[in-house]
């Protein structure tokens, strides 16, 4: 059985819902789909706008949402029975937003709203395969996917509950909600941004897929960022190490986590263009052939971290006391430079900078850097190979570098500098690598 996933774009007009519906309506799959695009901007607009207390402009822009929706909906079937059903749907999805603007508004709240992109584009799929009498079954994520008290994948709970609805059904052909899921406490919760492409995997781990589909607006995975750099091309063949850095360090098309739980379990992810579906795109699986450079990409929003001090000279447990107060704020750290006296490291999540701050000031003089981007060279850098870094670098010769990373992985090179510098940087890559 294959898992195929449809973001917000293939899903942003009625037309492209229908085309959607036409490309599985003879699978034997597990369809996966993100909410109507632009609508999770929305509601994550409307939490913060109940956050602040600005409940009229928080209502205002539920109607205006709503009104989108009826429009979609008008588009998208064609009977009066299926609209009337349609009808009632949003009514009952938007009235229920609604109720949220009388309350005291908690995180509980903001993650029930966030969920209602998914459940409504999902519930409007079922109602137009059932229009055109394709069958299938509905089935809600928030009966089997799960986070643990980590905010980790309860692979256990996800396999074992998604196995027994998978059962309760009649049809080859399954519906699902991506980015939603339950946490530890049985409450809604979500994946985070971007996030029904791990639902994807963490399903096609559950069931132990033949394939992984991912399906967007773009004719896969390019060499270099399109938002960002005119001139790129689609990749044909990835491995998963590739991708999984591509992901993490800015290629927006995949969600960084859902790499790893397909490489787990050795299942192909293939990228394809819904706007083209019968372009190639890109097929990321486990062994792909040798390679210099195989795409850039850039993350925006980094801040570096500076800790200097005279104590590190010769001492060891430094970096350990260090990392701790990272691991004690769950924050990660992408890049890592030390010397014998300072160390140098980016985070992208700012939520607990300032705690973090107090407390590293007891190790050594901190200084802080914001408004940083990494750049990333994903490729081969075996530590046999020779020149990689000279080409990279060669392009870069204009461009203020704060700070570099090389070895830590084969797939690798980065190098952190300020945003401002990063298109340049992007497109200087781009020609000096891909002769783009
Ligand atoms: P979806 O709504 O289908 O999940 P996303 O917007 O999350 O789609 O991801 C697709 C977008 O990712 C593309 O439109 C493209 O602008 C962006 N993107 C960034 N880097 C890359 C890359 N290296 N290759 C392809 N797309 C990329
Ligand atoms: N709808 C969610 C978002 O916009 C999840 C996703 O599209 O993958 O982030
Ligand atoms: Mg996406």
């Amino acid at each position: 059985m294959k898992v195929i996933k449809f973001g917000g774009t293939s899903l942003g007009t009625a037309l492209r819902m229908k085309k959607v519906a036409e490309l599985v309506a003879n699978e034997n799959a597990i369809v996966v789909l993100s909410a109507i695009s632009g609508t999770t901007n929305s509601l994550t607009e409307i939490v913060q706008l109940l956050y602040k207390n600005e409940r009229n402009t928080a209502k205002e822009t539920i109607v205006e949402l709503k009104k989108h929706y009826e429009k979609f909906i008008n588009e998208l079937l064609s009977s009066e029975e299926y609209s009337d059903k349609a009808h009632n749907l949003i009514n009952s999805h938007f009235n229920h937003i609604d109720s949220f603007t009388e309350d005291l508004f908690t995180i509980h709240e903001e993650k029930t709203i966030l969920a209602q992109g998914e459940l409504l584009s999902t519930a409007l799929f079922k109602l137009y395969l059932e229009e055109i009498n394709v069958g299938s079954c509905l089935l809600s994520a928030l009966d089997f996917m799960r986070i643990d008290k980590d905010l980790e994948p309860d692979s256990f709970y996800i396999q074992h509950n998604l196995v027994r609805e998978l059962s309760t059904c009649e049809s080859k052909l399954y519906i699902t909600q991506g980015y939603i899921c339950r946490n530890f406490f049985g409450e809604i919760d979500n994946l985070k941004r971007g996030g029904s492409d791990y639902t994807a995997a963490l399903i096609g781990e559950a069931v132990k897929a033949s394939e992984i589909e991912i399906w967007t607006d773009i004719d896969g995975m390019h060499n270099n960022d399109p938002r960002v750099v005119d001139k790129t091309y689609s990749i044909e063949r990835l491995s998963y190490d590739e991708a999984a850095e591509l992901a993490y360090f800015g290629a927006k098309i995949l969600h960084p986590a859902s790499v790893y739980p397909a490489q787990l379990s050795g299942i192909p992810i293939s990228l394809k263009n819904t706007l083209d579906p019968d372009k190639v795109g890109t097929i990321i699986e486990k062994e792909v052939g040798e390679r210099e450079f195989t795409a850039v990409a850039g993350k925006d929003g980094i801040t570096a971290i500076k800790i200097k001090s005279g104590r590190m000279l010769l001492a060891y447990g430094f970096l350990r006391k260090i990392f701790d107060i990272f691991e004690r704020y769950k924050t990660p750290i992408d890049v890592i430079t030390t010397s014998e006296v300072a160390v140098s490291l980016t985070i992208d999540d700012h939520t607990n900078l300032d705690a973090i701050y107090d407390e590293l000031r007891y190790l050594g003089e901190v200084s802080i850097h914001k408004d940083l981007s990494i750049v990333c060279v994903v490729g081969n850098f075996s530590h046999d190979k020779r020149g990689s870094g000279n080409k990279i670098f060669d392009c870069l010769k204009n461009i203020p570098i704060r700070m570099v990373s090389y070895g830590g992985s084969q797939h690798n090179v980065s190098v952190v500098i300020e945003t401002q510098y990063k298109k340049e940087a992007m497109i200087a890559l781009n020609q000096g690598l891909f002769n783009q």
